[in-house]
């Protein structure tokens, strides 16, 4: 996410299948069509991730939008524990979110269970009717109902309806992560930062709309179905992502580019069309840079939606959303934004972590990625431009309210903390690194800890070995001193 303030301005800112009619195997091949022809190799390459299938429809009124349908999730337990239950997260029930979803029919291959589900509504927890021993598979099938309210501004509005426009994450019921030592994730997130931690899966999701919708998502459509009745049918593959976004509007235009061999499209309400040409050269000079930096993008598309959020951004698999306000060609923010959401490609979407707990992670090294971005593409000086305002905000920040380390969770920061700390001195930790081994030797780091941690959970301590190791350094009195942990 990105709420940001720049310079001196400060702007802010997851058998029994043949039973269920919903039903259906996924097709190694059609998932394929999501990679780019290099990776495609990757989908053999993680067999046992959860395959997830969803059939869902959309029913949209001036009032209100849901979408309801049938998931199932074909799960194999990677861990070495017995699990006797598997958790979903319903985060459209966040008060954050504003929005309200439900599950029912659940069914653990083909038996009838029912789920606990905790006061806030969003955590599922799934009793298994016998232990999933580790390697065993399972196949965990429910309806869902999620439902947005139209014309209601809540936080970010990340999770809305306004002016004609859905933004439509998490609308499903998101499998949780599972660790060895501490269980399933059952975090209920702090309002400020971002919600969801979820491990890679595939995804088939096939969507029913109205017709004159347009609709945005993570992954390739493979098929588009006109039906009788005036809606549309949408196929979509999105392999190795851990979420499956969906944006909607009637009024949607589309400008698209490529960048070696990534489809790139930015989806803009009508009138943009300058900005979107101007953001569409901001992505793809980003992902050639964060391409040849860190390693490649392996997805075959990349998308770049302006939607009414009132975050400057927000990330998702596959799909990065701008908010409309700072749709304008002359606004420097519109190619910040864009190129931090870009990174979270790589630092989130590709590269997992758990936003809740270890935001810095991926927010700190969007950060740093962007101000890579700007030194390659306007030079050194302007690189330096960033760094200055991020200690700008830090020191300032620190002067009135003391210092802080960058590796807290978003509820131990407080009014204003949480960009100073993880937005502002995150990424000077990077810079700190840099300045201290060689921006190449960093560079060369961060491309290994890609590299390691492609479709999977990293943590700070994933981090600090894999630079060490590549650095060639012992990193702990730096980790502890920026970080507030080491390993
Ligand atoms: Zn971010």
């Amino acid at each position: 996410m990105f709420y940001y303030r720049l310079l001196t301005s400060l702007i802010l800112i997851s058998l029994l299948w043949m039973v269920y009619p919903a039903a259906h195997a996924q097709d190694g091949d059609q998932l394929s069509l999501a990679m780019q022809p290099e990776f495609q190799a990757d989908i053999a390459a993680f067999p046992d991730i959860p395959q997830i299938t969803i059939v869902a429809s959309l029913n949209i009124t001036d009032q209100q939008a849901s979408i309801a349908g049938n998931m199932q999730v074909l799960y194999t337990n990677l861990s070495p524990d017995p699990l006797s239950e598997i958790v979903f997260r319903l985060y459209p029930n966040y008060p954050s979110y504003g929005g309200q979803a439900a599950v029912s029919n659940i069914l653990v291959n083909g038996t009838t269970v029912t789920p606990e589900i905790d006061p806030t509504a969003s955590i599922v927890s799934i009793p298994l009717p016998t232990p999933l021993l580790p390697s065993e598979q399972t196949m965990v099938t429910m309806d869902f109902t999620s439902t947005v309210f139209a014309e209601q501004t809540v936080l970010y509005a990340q999770y809305s309806y306004l002016g004609g426009n859905l933004a439509l994450p998490n609308f499903f019921p998101l499998l949780s992560v599972y660790k060895t030592g501490t269980g399933w994730w059952r975090n209920v997130a702090h309002p400020q930062g971002d919600a969801v931690y979820s491990a890679t899966a595939n995804f088939d999701v096939t969507l029913t709309a109205p017709a004159k919708w347009i609709l945005i998502a993570s992954g390739t459509r493979i098929e588009n179905t006109e039906n009788a009745d005036q809606t549309r049918t949408h196929h979509y593959v999105a392999p190795l992502m851990r979420d499956f976004a969906l944006m909607a509007s009637t009024q949607y235009e589309t400008v698209s580019g490529e960048q070696d061999g990534i489809a790139i499209d930015v989806h803009y309400f009508s009138g943009g069309d300058e900005a979107a040409n101007t953001a569409l050269r901001f992505a793809e000079d980003a992902v050639r840079i964060f391409n040849a930096h860190f390693g490649e993008y392996p997805f075959a598309e990349l998308d770049v939606v302006e939607t009414r959020t009132v975050a400057g951004g927000i990330e998702y698999p596959g799909l990065v959303v701008v908010q409309s306000e700072s749709w304008n060609t002359q606004d420097l923010y519109l190619e910040i934004v864009t190129v931090h959401e870009v990174a979270h490609q790589w630092w989130y979407s590709l590269v997992g972590n758990d936003q809740t707990r270890d935001p810095w992670l991926d927010e700190s090294l969007a950060q740093y990625s962007t101000t890579l971005y700007f030194g390659e593409v306007y030079g050194p000086d302007f690189q330096q431009g960033f760094f200055d305002s991020y200690s700008d905000s830090w020191q300032n920040f620190s002067a009135e309210n003391g210092d802080k380390v960058i590796g807290l969770a978003p509820s131990d920061y407080e009014g204003g903390a949480y960009f100073s700390f993880v937005y502002a001195k995150g990424p000077l930790f990077f810079k700190f690194l840099a300045d201290t081994y060689g921006q190449a030797a960093l560079i060369q780091g961060l491309s290994a800890y890609f590299a390691g941690y492609r479709y999977q959970i990293a943590t700070p301590t994933d981090l600090q070995t894999v630079l060490e190791a590549s650095l060639g350094q012992e990193l702990d009195k730096w980790f502890l001193e920026w970080v507030g942990q080491s390993n």
